[in-house]
């Protein structure tokens, strides 16, 4: 089996390393025998690289790196969101997450157009959320938490599935209780990197969806890896801050 990750704009949409997931995948894939392909979407590259993705990382940036970006995402937005509604494994974070709906309201009040492939707006006020977050995720995994860290002055409200209902941190807005988001294969969250390092469950989750996606096939059964350190991080977090 081999599979094609596409990290977007990974100079720009990099923000606490978030590359580090797509390293995650990659070592994942290999310690199995899959074939893991890297190929980063760059400023002028042709929807080819998108059309045979089979997964896409999104990572989150500044305001102005995110107003860069957009506007130069909006020019393969159809193609993006047709390969969503078919299924295209996508993990979003924070100003990637922002970017799938209609616009993000900087504090300023200025309005960065998004990709407007979900509806919902992003609108940046107070204070900024920050801090290590731990939710309760709505996908079919085990365990059923995940952690992470968030920094983003952008309050998101939608009527989406969540990714997990937060149980320490803030999550979408602070308010509601709610983190992230799921549509079809997308994974929209402020999570930010290292991500799928400390929660390699999630991992799997993405490159299951993935192959699956692929190879039609109805589930795989992946082989199990030493996960030993990765939960002793994913465990302490909990320790920490629970
Ligand atoms: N600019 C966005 C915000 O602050 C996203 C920041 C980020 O990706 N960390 O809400």
């Amino acid at each position: 089996m081999e599979i094609n990750i596409v990290n977007m704009f990974p100079e720009v949409l990099n923000l606490y390393g978030d590359r580090g997931n797509i390293i995650c995948l990659q070592k994942r894939c290999v310690w199995r025998g899959i074939k893991a392909n890297i190929f980063e979407y760059n400023f002028g590259a042709g929807p080819e690289i998108l059309k045979n993705a089979d997964i896409v990382l999104l990572g989150g940036a500044s305001d102005r790196e995110q107003s860069i970006v957009y506007s130069h995402l909006l020019n393969v937005k159809e193609l993006i969101k047709s390969l969503i509604e078919d299924g295209l494994v996508v993990l979003a974070i924070c100003g990637g997450y922002q970017l799938l709906g209609e616009a993000y309201i900087d504090a300023s009040g200025r309005a960065i157009k998004g990709l407007h492939l979900m509806d919902f707006v992003t609108k940046a006020e107070g204070k900024r959320l920050i801090g290590n977050i731990i939710i309760e995720t709505s996908l079919n995994v085990f365990p059923k938490t995940v952690v992470g860290y968030e920094n983003h002055g952008g309050r998101t409200y939608h009527d989406y599935q969540p990714f997990g209902k937060v149980l320490k941190g803030y999550g979408n807005n602070g308010e509601d209780g709610f983190e992230g988001l799921i549509y079809k294969n997308v994974i929209g969250t402020y999570l930010h990197g290292p991500l799928l390092p400390k929660n390699p469950h999630i991992a799997d989750y993405i490159l299951k969806k993935a192959l699956e996606r692929k190879y039609a096939l109805n589930s795989l059964e992946f082989q199990k890896l030493d996960d030993t350190l990765e939960y002793m991080a994913h465990n302490k977090v909990k320790e920490l801050y629970m």
